[in-house]
């Protein structure tokens, strides 16, 4: 909005809840919400803007997405899931080593063999026929797994005699590696690769965040800092970035480090801040489904292991205590029954040890829940971090791997809701769609693009699944009391929507976008249908 504009209405819009009655319009001053009512009653603005009936939500929070990682997919070979079959893959390789330097690693950060309509791996001869000698790592979406060449297996000093190192394997077809790494191993191959440039890397983050505030994301918490190329790396970027103006996004940042390499780096937990917050540090307990990596007490339905921790599950305990006797907000990523167990115990240890007030200590993903996982959650005050998105694409695979009996565990929902816990909405992208309408869908429908419907029972009704995208991820961040509801004295921060999600059903949800992005009461998006 123009900045001569001191009082800004938004006038026929739909707004999000029955608290507001009848109310169609707001009046914008100074960055927040000062007034709401029905249109005829509105006051002066010195602008108005014509909202033609679309539906007003509260801007969305993304609380786990990965701006970082989809800005390194934007620098590197693309293969998402347009990447067709194994000798389509090979033909874009060979063309990406052809104009690389002789030694210049190759890289793909968005590589899946589920994205392949042989649904493997390519070996590692077939990545060795076309990369001309130069290392290849595919990094497979989510960076749990990776498939590399023999240059780069040799630049590890990976070979047959190699062990597996702690918290990762390198996998062998008779005896030989085959090149697939997995957790702790595909690292140390990643750690070898130069950094990206800072420029390019800041004009990637900065294209990720205009796609956010084309999805009316207002706010997002960046959920591994250091994941990728190792934390200095990562963190330097981020602060040059900010040097240089920050994010149109309010943003939040879970650090990858533990407790005691932030005070080397002399970190201490920020503030409340509503602009770049940084309290939160991030763990790794267990792996992901789709490697087998995720822990669990029993083994997979279709493989004989039970995932891994990434380590020893004292170190964690120590780390969760040190960390939560320091004050910072702890966040872990935790997928299998295993691994929940064990962070929900580690922060049970911390609480006991130090007694701290409204901790709001994170659990991302929180996929397949143990017996006792709700009660010790809800007694914590913890927040819940998941991603019904993930439900859509890979909900069929996820029940084919843990089980029907515990598939009846997947992604919790109403139970949560129904014991008072906090919910925040995510998308995990690029693991995920950015699209916080296919969450908001999937929580509606759970529904695999096969058709199954994953537990009916756990269903959520549009406004709670809305809820978890605007309050609960406000929540998360400490942000309730300035954002995350469309009222009188909160930020106008708001997404005008191209259908109104409250009444359609989930297939019509799943495509919405934004008409309109307002962040601190400015316009940071159109679309340029209503201004
Ligand atoms: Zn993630």
């Amino acid at each position: 909005m123009p900045s001569e504009a001191t009082t800004v209405l938004l006038r026929g819009g739909r707004l999000a809840t029955a608290a507001q009655g009848d109310a169609d319009s707001l009046l914008i001053e100074a960055g927040r919400i000062v007034w709401i009512g029905v249109a005829k009653d509105a006051p002066r603005a010195d602008r108005t803007i014509d909202l033609q009936g679309s539906r007003v939500v509260a801007g969305i929070t993304d609380a786990h997405a990965h701006l970082f990682m989809r800005a390194q997919e934007l620098l590197n070979l693309q293969l998402g899931p347009g990447a067709g079959n194994i000798a389509a893959l090979l033909q874009r390789l060979h063309a990406a080593c052809a104009v690389a330097a002789p030694d210049e690693w190759v890289m793909s950060a968005d590589y899946s063999e589920q994205f392949l309509d042989e649904r493997r791996h390519p070996t590692r001869e077939e990545l060795d026929s076309v990369s001309g000698g130069r290392p290849v790592l595919l990094r497979r979406t989510g960076g749990h797994l990776s498939v590399a060449n023999s240059a780069a297996l040799q630049r590890a000093r990976f070979d047959e005699t190699t062990p597996d190192p702690s918290g990762g394997t390198i996998e062998r077809t008779n005896g030989r590696l085959n090149g697939v790494l997995t957790e702790n191993a595909a690292d140390i191959v990643a750690a070898l690769i130069p950094p990206p440039s800072q420029a390019r890397t800041i004009a990637a983050i900065r294209k990720v965040a205009d796609e956010c505030l084309s999805y009316g994301i207002v706010a997002v918490t960046e959920a591994a800092v250091g994941f990728n190329n190792g934390f200095k790396v990562e963190w330097d970027i981020w602060n040059a970035l900010r040097g240089e103006g920050g994010l149109p996004l309010r943003m939040g940042f879970m650090l990858r480090i533990d407790p005691a390499e932030a005070r080397e780096y002399g970190l201490a937990p920020s503030g409340i801040d509503d602009r770049w917050q940084v309290r939160t540090l991030k763990f790794f307990v267990d792996g992901i489904i789709g490697a087998r990596t995720a822990a669990f007490f029993e083994p997979y339905a279709d493989r004989d292991t039970s995932g891994l921790l990434m380590e020893p599950p004292s170190d964690l305990r120590a780390k969760v205590i040190d960390g939560h006797a320091c004050g910072w907000q702890l966040a872990a990523h935790v997928i299998g029954d295993r691994g929940i167990a064990h962070w929900l115990d580690c922060l049970v240890a911390a609480s006991r040890a130090w007694p701290r007030a409204d901790t709001r200590h994170r659990i991302e993903h929180f996929a397949v829940r143990g017996p006792r996982a709700l009660e010790q959650v809800r007694a914590l005050g913890a927040v819940v971090v998941p991603q019904y998105g993930f439900l859509r694409r890979l909900g069929a695979s996820f029940a084919e791997a843990v089980g029907a009996a515990r598939s009846q565990r997947l992604y919790p929902g109403r139970s949560l809701c129904d014991a008072g816990i906090v919910v925040a909405g995510s998308s995990d992208h690029p693991i995920g769609s950015l699209s916080p309408y296919l969450g908001i869908a999937t929580a509606i429908d759970r529904m695999a693009a096969n058709g199954l419907v994953l537990n009916a029972g756990e269903a959520l009704m549009v406004e709670e699944a809305l809820a978890a995208y605007t309050e609960g991820g406000a929540f998360a961040m400490g942000h309730e009391r300035h954002r995350g509801r469309i009222a009188v004295g909160q930020y106008a921060d708001l997404a005008v929507l191209d259908r109104d999600i409250l009444t359609l059903p989930p297939p019509e949800i799943e495509g919405a976008r934004a008409r309109l992005t307002v962040v601190g009461g400015e316009t940071l998006f159109s679309d340029g249908t209503l201004i």
